[in-house]
């Protein structure tokens, strides 16, 4: 079983995405579950409506899953685990206050050491639990620190340990009652079966924490983890909300194909057979062992010539579509302009002013109109040769006066593709282009 658990605290970006194809991808290859698990526990940080946002998100990249929970769904079982635990002297309550705990950590900074626990409490067992529950005490449970240190052979980063004293006693419930993230995360992936555990980088320090959990819990099964390696902007820092890139939003609005989104986050840091590919070709091919565990930078040129191949490669009628037909010609029409545009909205700025009414206020207005009406009244014609050798005699014009009026015209351009490649795939909507 293999899981994606977004947090619906933001927009997904390219970081969560690439996570969620390659847990997709993994489980396909596996044919195993592949199970979606809103990590929706800590209620102060959700945002209404991202848990829909991003089952949005995942079937416009075609990333089926077998099942859809939400992890306070759980809470329940989450906080029956934590008091097995208590019960079993493998974690305790703990009464220290902020205040208590801020003393903690400034008497750390002063002495220039990491920040641990203090241990203040961990006699308190399940005796005590109740009495603090009667009296309406708040408390905390923290899980006790490991004896020994935590090792793990991550599949991307390598061998990962953790001193118990790294691990430390954290805490698993808070005082409201509701589990931390490490708990929640550990107990899900243990009642789930998760047997391969694919993350982004930001989460390597809690892995030792949910190995310790899972431990404790007795769950006796083997989960494995690969995280992936952070993303770099241009500059060589890690990618934050201050970069546009990151978010799939822009990306979209910038007119980036879910294609080659996928096929640039598959491609980012990995060792691939070729550059341009779908994710159905991908599941070929793709391993983790080929994964780089350096940060990858982002390249948006990059991704701006793999979405030109992209579009280049979509069915004709498919792109036609995105710009209101369903005519393959017109998506043969777009193709043309891939030699200078390498986006939808820069082929929408290309194929829009073909259709929309011609400006004849300019220098060669005079010949557009004398154009525009012999075009009215002309016949059907085939090929560009005969269209041109009819307006030429129609007209008079020639040279110059001829194909620079024609040009805007028929396109609405001062400059673009041949005219002889343009027509063909034009030639019916002729009355409403030539106007
Ligand atoms: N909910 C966490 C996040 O969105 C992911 C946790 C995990 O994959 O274990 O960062």
């Amino acid at each position: 079983m293999l899981r994606f658990a977004p947090s619906p605290t933001g927009d997904m970006h390219i970081e969560n995405l690439r996570v969620a194809i390659f847990n997709y991808m993994i489980a396909k290859q596996r044919d195993v579950n592949f199970i979606v698990r809103i990590e929706d526990a800590d209620k102060e940080r959700n945002i209404e409506g991202k848990d829909t946002e991003i089952l949005q998100i995942l079937e416009k990249f075609a990333l089926p899953h077998n099942s859809v929970s939400h992890q306070s769904e759980n809470l329940h079982i989450h906080q029956t685990l934590a008091i097995r635990l208590l019960e079993e002297k493998k974690a305790f309550v703990c009464t220290c206050t902020p205040k208590e705990l801020e003393l903690d950590k400034e008497e750390s900074k002063k002495n220039r050491v990491a920040y641990r626990y203090s241990g203040r409490c961990s006699s308190m067992g399940a005796k005590e639990f109740s009495k603090l529950k009667q009296d309406n005490v708040p408390f905390v449970i923290r899980i006790k620190k490991p004896d020994v240190t935590i090792a793990n052979h991550d599949l991307i980063k390598g061998d990962i340990t953790a001193t118990p004293n790294e691990v430390d006693s954290f805490v698993i419930l808070r005082a409201d009652s509701t589990p931390t993230y490490n708990f929640a995360c550990a107990c899900d992936d243990m009642l789930s079966d998760v047997s391969l555990v694919i993350r982004g980088e930001e989460h390597l320090s809690n892995t030792p924490k949910q190995i310790h959990i899972k431990q404790l819990l007795g769950y006796e099964q083997e989960t494995l983890y690969a995280h992936l390696p952070i993303i770099l902007n241009s500059d060589g820092k890690k990618m934050s909300n201050t970069d546009d890139a990151i978010s799939l939003k822009w990306l979209f609005e910038q007119g980036f194909i879910p294609d080659t989104i996928a096929n640039y986050l598959i491609l980012l840091g990995n060792k691939t057979p070729t550059e341009i590919f779908t994710m159905p070709e991908a599941l070929e091919w793709f391993s983790l062992d080929n994964i780089s565990k350096s940060p990858a930078k982002f390249d948006i040129d990059k991704l701006r010539f793999i979405n030109c191949k992209h579009l280049g490669l979509m069915d004709d009628k498919r792109l036609s579509s995105i710009f209101g037909f369903a005519d393959a010609n017109i998506g043969k029409l777009a193709k043309i302009y891939l030699e200078e545009a390498s986006t939808i909205s820069e082929l929408e700025s290309k194929i829009k002013p073909i259709f929309s009414p011609k400006n004849f206020e300019g220098e060669h207005g005079e010949q557009m109109r004398i154009m525009e009406k012999i075009i009215a009244d002309a016949p059907m014609i085939d090929t560009f040769d005969e269209f041109i050798s009819y307006i030429m005699k129609e007209s008079g014009l020639k040279d110059e006066n001829l194909f620079k009026p024609l040009r805007l015209l028929l396109t609405g351009a001062h400059h673009g593709p041949e005219l002889s490649d343009i027509y063909p795939l034009i030639k019916s909507y002729l009355l409403e282009v030539a106007s």
